[in-house]
């Protein structure tokens, strides 16, 4: 309301001295909007939107090119655009806003003089295009029609004009083809079919053998059949053609399928489109004209070479349609020499003008080159990042625009295993697509095919295979198999299924839901409409594209240091992250930006994840350590240990094998920091399954068997005493180490001469000590101190002195989260669990939850997205933040991480950076997507306060 009525006040104050100085003007009819602009006229359109992003929204990314081409004296043909405004007045009321009519008019008759042609007279006719253009380029969305402005009598005029009546006749039937399919939506077939049963009945093979007496005759029927589909005849009226087409154009922007590619494109509805009308000219008035399109580098590999095709003597779409067999564009240099060097001469400015790859189009009438649309063209994930790099390395763009040319996902796209592409066609060819379902995980498998996870993981390990895990879903049970596996389908379930959530996790190639797919577990074989596949049989899983073939499909795996352009790019992106004062923070508070880190259970996973540019280990998960078959029994005899001396010498036992995992990832981590959690699982998990022991001892007892019954039923009863009724609640975590100590001070133990015999071998070892689920900072009270206690013990031991190390604690019960500043006062290091942390924040169990409802809450907008993949900002996110504000109050230097899942998702990595994370750890198969999502946030929030951004 206030403002409201200020803006009256404003503008009674600005009428007041209007009439004050001028009072003749007080009857002047209020100045019109301007809904038309000549391509000349771009700066008055700067001038009217303020920017370029407001002209591109304005005219369009056609009309603006076009305008902009113009400015620079690129020849384009003369023309206007009616603004994306008047598309959207028009939508709304279903008529064109007042004005625009006329000034569309007032605009053609300055392209009139400009060309000295007349629209409609069969002297010297001008002919137009009406071409759609939005802002972002919807290649083939909408409509666009040519050769307006022929008629019955202006046909005669060309006629005479050019003396080739074969081109005059072709150019009329198209124009009223196009009127009927684009103006009347009348289907293509309407038009198409009567013209091949022409071409046929005279026994033509192509269109070129068509005479100007066939294409005369054509016209005739075309017109009959415009007329009988329509209502009306073909409009001899040119204006009334313009007319019909202009809203053609606008109505165009509400077809459905220009709609379906807004959805899967993230463009807004709102937008609209302009109309641009465009001079024709000819390439095909003989062999001395001629059409195209390029791209002024290679949009598939990157390659710094134009890339195009074009063809004498023809038109536009002509090229596209692929009718005759185009020529590539180097050879224009020997068939026009002139024309060549100046479209070279041409597109390279436009290149540099537009600071990227341009995609552009072109015709040649009689020897003179016009240029008719250039855009950013569309590229592959690897062109991408070759031609930002190349780019950068040319001074056309800066660094920092390189690294925010590429996409997160681009990257993720560059490191998975990917289908050949000419291989992927052949297969296609050859019969051999199979079914096609989401797109979970990114990346090609080829393997044999298995349909439960203990056979899949046998067939891996023990006979070597390749092996493609189907199921119909997967379940917790089934994660052996999915990691055993190279890739996994399932014909059930979405993105967020836990066959998709796991198989990212891991960077295994992953096809989900395709649900045409029949699974028969019981013969052990799949088939879709009636095509089959048993068990051994190969297949290709395209998790990128969800398409799966059978048979083998060959891959190429990229290796990262293959690539040199996304190394380049991706240590651009770390010198970025690394620059001080990227982020303005709190004394103590990180001013750089993130690091990036990665979760390795193994020596080899730390290899990986150092080669893939992590700079620590932010989560080394020790009880896989413990589930290796020749450990387990021993696991097992301390687990049931009945004195704390058994239970050591059980875990002495341990030790070294322990130390030789420690000492392994040490030598990998070379100078950076490794963050091994203790012991985290509730002990259930590294005993025999409860049900077929009992059905074991049952069995027995029914045969009558003694021996070995006794053992069997005391082992029966300890894991019966060691069930919980809900054991992710349970006794785990920092609880089990408080009330079994032992185990964690072997694993200090080991952690701490590992650490020390590396130290002694001339290695940089930074061990960070990582206690989970503490709830309370009295428990760190109790256990801290015997640790610490350790190793020092330890390091004396082995006489090392200098050896830097932290204690600290995950972060995953709210409660922790809520005290941080407490928990601060012994934890060195904080990382957030936000897995668990996001469990419990919600009070979802996981799986269950992406089982059961979490599809339907995102599905009815109650959850934004899978709180699992991207972190809820709002609850989880706040949580941690206040975390780490109050943690830093007691402990200003604690370092803070994320371990989760999250850590590797472009949008958590971002909130992570506003909250003052030192670091985000990841898969090692997500740290190169980290990095740059890393450098991406900190360039967008350069220089800005951690504080500011709420
Ligand atoms: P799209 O947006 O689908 O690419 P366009 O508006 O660019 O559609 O036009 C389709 C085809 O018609 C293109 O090949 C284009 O070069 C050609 N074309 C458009 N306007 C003219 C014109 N005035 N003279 C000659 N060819 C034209
Ligand atoms: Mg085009
Ligand atoms: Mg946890």
């Amino acid at each position: 309301m206030v403002s409201k009525s200020r803006k009256v006040v404003r503008k009674a104050v600005a009428k007041k001295t209007v009439r004050k100085s001028k009072p003749t003007t007080r009857k002047a009819a209020p100045k019109q909007r301007k809904w038309v602009y000549l391509f000349e006229d771009v700066r008055a359109v700067e001038k009217y939107t303020g920017s370029w992003e407001g002209v591109r929204g304005l005219l369009g990314g056609k009309g603006s090119g076009l305008a902009d081409m113009t400015r620079a004296g690129v020849p384009v043909p003369p023309g206007f655009t009616v603004t994306t405004e008047a598309c959207n007045a028009f939508r709304k009321t279903g008529s064109f806003p007042a004005g625009m009519w006329k000034q569309e008019l007032d605009a053609l008759k300055v392209v009139e003089k400009k060309t000295g042609k007349k629209f409609g007279s069969a002297e010297n006719p001008l002919l137009v295009s009406c071409r759609s253009g939005a802002k972002f380029s919807m290649p083939g969305m909408m409509n666009t029609i040519l050769n307006i402005g022929m008629n019955d009598e202006v046909v005669q005029g060309m006629i005479r004009l050019t003396g080739n009546p074969r081109f005059v006749w072709d150019s009329y039937r198209r124009l009223i083809e196009m009127f009927g399919t684009t103006v009347f939506n009348l289907d293509d077939e309407v038009f198409e079919r009567p013209m091949a049963g022409y071409k046929a009945g005279k026994g033509y093979k192509v269109d070129t053998d068509m005479t100007a007496e066939d294409w005369k005759a054509l016209v005739s029927s075309f017109k009959e059949i415009f007329r009988k589909h329509v209502g009306f005849d073909f409009p001899q009226d040119v204006y009334k053609q313009l007319e019909l087409a202009t809203k053609a154009v606008f109505e165009s922007w509400n077809a459905k399928r220009a709609q379906d590619y807004r959805r899967a494109t993230n463009i807004s509805d709102d937008l609209g489109t302009a109309v641009n009308i465009v001079t024709m000219v000819f390439g095909n008035m003989g062999f001395d004209s001629g059409t195209g399109v390029a791209f002024t580098r290679n949009p598939s590999t990157g390659e710094k070479k134009m890339m195009g095709e074009y063809l004498l003597n023809a038109q536009g779409e002509d090229v596209v349609a692929g009718i005759r067999n185009t020529e590539q564009i180097a050879n224009l240099s020997k068939n026009m020499p002139g024309v060549y060097k100046q479209f070279m001469n041409i597109t390279g400015k436009l290149e540099r003008h537009y600071r990227d790859m341009q995609d552009v189009e072109f015709t040649i009438e009689h020897g003179k080159l016009w240029m008719l649309q250039t855009r950013n063209g569309k590229r592959t994930a690897k062109s991408t990042v070759k031609i930002a790099v190349d780019m950068a390395n040319e001074k056309l763009i800066t660094k920092e625009e390189a690294v925010l040319r590429v996409s997160p996902e681009a990257v993720d796209a560059l490191l998975h295993p990917q289908f050949e592409e000419r291989a992927m066609k052949d297969a296609e060819k050859a019969g051999s697509f199979f079914s096609k379902g989401v797109n979970a995980s990114p990346g090609a498998a080829v393997g044999q095919i298995y349909f439960d996870a203990d056979t899949a993981e046998r067939m891996a390990k023990e006979h070597k295979q390749d092996v493609i895990m189907v199921r119909p879903f997967t379940k917790p049970d089934d994660v052996h198999g999915m990691i055993a596996a190279k890739g996994v389908l399932t014909s059930e379930g979405g993105a967020t299924s836990h066959a998709a959530v796991v198989a990212r996790q891991f960077g295994i190639p992953c096809v989900v839901g395709a649900s045409n797919i029949e699974i028969d577990l019981e013969h052990r074989s799949m088939s879709v409409n009636g095509k089959a596949a048993k068990e051994g049989d190969w297949i290709s899983v395209d998790g990128t594209t969800g398409q799966v073939f059978l048979g083998k499909i060959p891959t190429s795996a990229p290796s990262l240091e293959e690539q040199t352009e996304l190394m380049t790019l991706l240590k651009w992106a770390d010198e970025i992250s690394a620059r001080p004062n990227i982020r303005k923070a709190p004394k103590g508070w990180p001013t750089r930006g993130l690091q990036v880190w990665a979760n390795a259970d193994y020596p080899k996973d730390a290899r990986r994840a150092r080669s893939y540019g992590a700079m620590g280990i932010g989560l080394c998960r020790t009880e896989h350590m413990f589930f290796e078959p020749e450990r387990l029994p021993i696991v097992q005899r301390m687990i049931l240990a009945e004195s704390s001396a058994e239970r050591t010498a059980a875990l002495n036992e341990l030790l070294p094998s322990q130390r030789k995992d420690f000492d392994g990832l040490f030598e990998a981590m070379d100078g950076h920091p490794v963050i091994i959690r203790l012991i985290d699982p509730p002990l259930h998990e590294f005993m025999p399954d409860e049900e077929k022991l009992l059905e074991e001892v049952v069995t027995m007892r029914v045969k009558g068997e003694t021996e070995g019954l006794a053992a069997k039923e005391k082992l029966l009863n300890h894991i019966r005493a060691l069930h919980e009724s809900n054991p992710m609640m349970g006794l785990r975590g920092v609880r089990l180490s408080i009330t079994m100590p032992e185990i964690v001070e072997m694993q200090v133990r080991a952690i701490f001469e590992a650490a020390a015999d590396c130290a002694l071998r001339g290695i940089v070892v930074k061990p960070e000590v990582m206690i989970p689920l503490t709830g309370t900072v009295k428990e760190l009270e109790w256990i801290q101190p015997r640790l610490t206690r350790i190793a020092a013990e330890v390091l004396a031991e082995k006489g090392v002195k200098k050896l830097s190390y932290k204690f600290g604690t995950m972060i995953e019960i709210p409660r922790a989260a809520v005290t941080a500043a407490e928990v601060a006062t012994h934890a060195e290091f904080f990382s957030f669990g936000t897995n668990d942390l996001t469990q419990m924040t919600f009070g979802y169990s996981r799986d269950d939850a992406e089982r059961n409802f979490l599809v339907t809450y995102v599905e009815q907008g109650i959850l934004p997205k899978n709180p699992f993949q991207t972190l809820d900002r709002a609850g989880v996110g706040k949580l941690m933040k206040t975390a780490i504000a109050d943690g830093r109050t007691t402990n200003p230097s604690l370092e803070v991480g994320i371990c989760g899942e999250h850590g590797g998702d472009p949008e958590s990595i971002e909130w992570c950076h506003l909250i003052g994370n030192n670091y985000v750890s990841c898969s090692p198969f997500r740290v190169p997507v980290a990095r740059l999502a890393a450098a991406h946030v900190a360039l967008k929030y350069n220089g800005k306060s951690i504080a500011e951004d709420k």
